[in-house]
């Protein structure tokens, strides 16, 4: 396993139970904050504007991920519910209606009026409406990297974790060979879930992958209990130019997360700019200001994080054809977090049993 953010190890979890001995590579201890995986907390909804098909998949991953909690004794999930917001015609209420519809999932249909009433907090624009689902939440997200690496150490088959950077890989008759900073391993498999990195690792492959820089935001409102997880849903908002932000509770009853999704500038994960500029700032204070005035714009904290996307913003799973002993697990595109527990589960039927991904998701939309 290259990579243990938080795909890598879920993936690392579901092989061990399935049986499979895994070693497991990172440069960094869980819960670092220089890839993907960092920042408190991650959205997990249902509703899925993005595709239905992910519907039947983050079912599956919710389960999973209580699954974790009891084996672990943790509380992972909190469930808030999820308010998605933006003109009707648009992406956002177009996509997750039909995800709810086609896949029967319970769901309630607000206008600008009845979200007021329902959540004092937003103040949503005329002729904008709202779907709402009960089964959405909060995922604490260093805190399930930890605890999956955890349940991967304790599995049927334990993780076996490495603390070392893998610099090449390399085929050598039916194995692949591990090169790291201290030396080489051959393995039967090897599964790259490594995130931003994954192009320079696989150089020659020319994979249709670019980093994509994003910056979070946490508000210090005046009066954090009505951003409690109680009162306040986890959102998205998709404005009149297209643009969407989503937030979420504040989970620690004091700061209250906010961020753009997408519209970050293309970079590598070498010169990404981890610096937060007044201008980032700027721009998620604006957005907020529209829709949640009770948040003030008093900003506690901000970070610096990557989405690794593909051209269509689905996954990247799969063996490669040119590497047979090689299976790809990125591409995650900023809506991957969610999803790592099942990710797991699909990638042991790909190393266990040779089962295809999901066709939306798989390496060979691509042709690798
Ligand atoms: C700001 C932000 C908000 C997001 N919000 C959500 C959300 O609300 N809901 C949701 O579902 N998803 C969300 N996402 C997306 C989600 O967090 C990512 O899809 C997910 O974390 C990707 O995890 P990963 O394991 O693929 O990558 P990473 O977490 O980056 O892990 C990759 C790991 O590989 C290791 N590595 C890389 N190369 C090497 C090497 N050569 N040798 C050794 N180790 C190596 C790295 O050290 C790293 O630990 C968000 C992402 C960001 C950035």
């Amino acid at each position: 396993m290259v990579g243990l953010g938080v795909i890598g190890a879920a993936i690392s979890w579901r092989l061990g139970e399935g049986g499979q001995p895994v070693v497991g590579y990172d440069r960094f201890r869980a819960g670092h904050p220089f890839g993907s995986s960092h920042g408190a907390a991650r959205i997990i909804r249902q509703a899925y504007y993005e595709h239905p098909d992910y519907v039947p998949l983050v079912q599956r991953s919710w389960t999973r991920w209580q699954e974790l909690e009891r084996v672990s004794g943790r509380s992972l999930l909190r469930q808030t519910g999820g308010l998605m917001i933006g003109p009707p015609d648009g992406e956002l209420v177009l996509g997750t209606l039909d995800s709810v519809r086609r896949h029967g999932l319970r769901h309630a249909v607000l206008d600008a009026a009845a979200i007021g009433q329902r959540f004092p907090q937003f103040r949503v624009p005329a002729g904008e409406i709202g779907i709402f689902e009960d089964l959405a939440g909060v995922l604490r997200c260093e805190m399930a990297v930890e605890t999956l690496i955890r349940a991967a150490g304790r599995a049927r088959q334990p993780l076996a974790v490495v603390h070392d950077q893998v610099l090449r890989l390399e085929a050598v008759g039916e194995r692949v060979r591990v090169h790291t900073a201290s030396g080489t391993r051959d393995f039967a498999q090897v599964v790259v879930a490594a995130g931003g990195w994954t192009s320079d690792l696989l150089p020659d492959l020319n994979l249709p992958l670019t980093v994509e820089r994003q910056v979070q935001v946490w508000f210090a409102p005046s009066s954090p209990a009505s951003f409690a997880p109680t009162k306040f849903p986890i959102w998205m908002h998709q404005t009149e130019d297209g643009q969407m932000f989503y937030g979420l509770p504040a989970m620690d009853g004091k700061s209250v997360k906010a961020a753009r999704h997408h519209q970050g500038i293309t970079t590598s994960m070498e010169h990404l700019d981890r610096h937060v500029s007044d201008q980032d700032r700027a721009v998620v204070k604006r957005a907020v200001a529209e829709i949640l005035p009770g948040l003030g714009s008093e900003i506690a904290q901000s970070s610096v994080c990557s989405y690794t996307d593909t051209p269509d913003l689905h996954f990247l799973i799969g063996r490669l054809q040119a590497l047979p002993g090689v299976i790809l697990a990125t591409g995650f595109s900023g809506h991957g977090f969610k999803f790592a527990p099942v990710i797991g589960d699909l990638i042991a039927d790909i190393v266990l049993r040779d089962i295809l991904p999901p066709g939306l998701l798989a390496t060979a939309r691509f042709n690798l």
